[in-house]
């Protein structure tokens, strides 16, 4: 009797998680028109910006479009970062020159807001939603790309879709907030070699130990459009509440196509070395083959060859992941095991 009791609540709490799933993921997807959710996406793969090269004059234009649009849905500053820039210099290994001066140091900055949670006790805790901005800008001699003479490398999929996410999430999360805060960081110099994460997790502005988790986005490219790619899958408490947001947008979940080898490639590593929960969320890859090498730091990446009815569940699922992750009274942890589950423990011990 007692058994039948508990299998009967824990199906009724199934169906009432899953139904407030499906509520939510309505009202994401009725929020974010795909005009105005691709529109970022769009503009940042758009010719004008020339590939966001962190050494060319157009990724400022990309850096103030994402500050202004942030603070037009009217996030905050962090205390410390002004304009919404945390500048920092990358190191190049021949010289440019940079206001009438030769030089090897090039300016560069992470563009970062955040929303304030709603529960007296979890607004204390961040959640971090984080894309790199910047590509890797023009090519030295044009080449035939699909019939046409190109020379941009225009990163639709690398990462204009994970910048254009991340802007979506600030946007509906400024008028849907959450129970903990949520930092939004775009970085710089990714291409660089993870140069504007680095930066980050080594000059906090929020103690790392109030970041409770960062689910990262970056891509490749994709050859499985009914599912998303999560690089880390397995190795966080926080698969559960991502998986529910995909299967609300009819996405399933693959693990990295490289055996592990994508986690440490991406701007998620600076912080899960440090100790915090931190996975990428990707556009679905199957395999790492021809199909994902042939728009991999391609000029065809472009948003002219992007299925946007794709792009579109996977900005809407990556929204939903977060707010489940930001409610979740359950603070995420590394699996028992993982490389990082002592630098967990370390970071947030009392
Ligand atoms: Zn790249």
């Amino acid at each position: 009797m007692m058994k039948q009791l508990l299998c009967s609540l824990l199906f009724c709490y199934c169906i009432l998680s899953v139904s407030a799933q499906s509520t939510v993921s309505a009202e994401i997807a009725e929020f974010n028109s795909p005009k105005i959710a691709l529109a970022p996406l769009r503009f940042l793969a758009s010719d004008e910006l020339k590939g966001r090269n962190t050494i060319d004059p157009e990724i400022n234009v990309a850096a103030r479009y994402i500050s202004e649009a942030f603070r037009s849905f009217g996030l905050k500053e962090v205390d410390g970062i002004v304009d919404y820039f945390q500048p920092f210099k990358v190191k190049i290994e021949e010289e440019v020159r940079i206001n009438g001066k030769n030089t090897n140091l090039v300016p560069a900055k992470n563009v970062m807001g955040w929303i304030e949670g709603t529960d007296s006790i979890l607004k204390n805790e961040f959640i971090i939603l984080s894309s790199h901005y910047d590509h890797i800008g023009v090519a030295a001699e044009p080449k035939m790309e699909e019939g046409k003479l190109d020379n941009i490398y225009n990163g639709a999929r690398d990462n204009a879709i994970g910048t254009a996410a991340v802007i979506d999430a600030a946007r509906y999360f400024a008028k849907h907030p959450t129970k903990r805060s949520i930092l939004f960081i775009t970085y710089s110099a990714e291409e660089m070699g993870l140069v504007g994460s680095k930066y980050f997790a080594l000059h906090p502005p929020i103690p790392l130990k109030r970041i409770i988790y960062n689910l990262n986005i970056d891509n490749a490219s994709y050859n499985d459009t009914t599912a998303i790619t999560l690089v880390g899958l397995d190795r966080t408490t926080a698969d559960e509440d991502i998986r529910k947001a995909c299967t609300a947008f009819g996405l399933s979940i693959l693990p990295d196509p490289i055996q592990g080898k994508l986690f440490y490639g991406s701007d998620n590593l600076p912080l899960a070395e440090k100790g915090i929960p931190a996975p990428t969320y990707s556009l679905g890859m199957k395999d790492f083959g021809p199909t994902i090498l042939n728009r991999y730091h391609q000029l065809s990446d472009e948003v002219g060859n992007f299925n946007l009815n794709y792009a579109m569940k996977f900005i809407n699922s990556y929204i939903l992941a977060a707010k489940n992750i930001a409610d979740n009274p359950v603070q995420p942890k590394w699996k028992t095991g993982d490389e990082f589950e002592n630098a967990w423990k370390e970071l947030y011990k009392n």
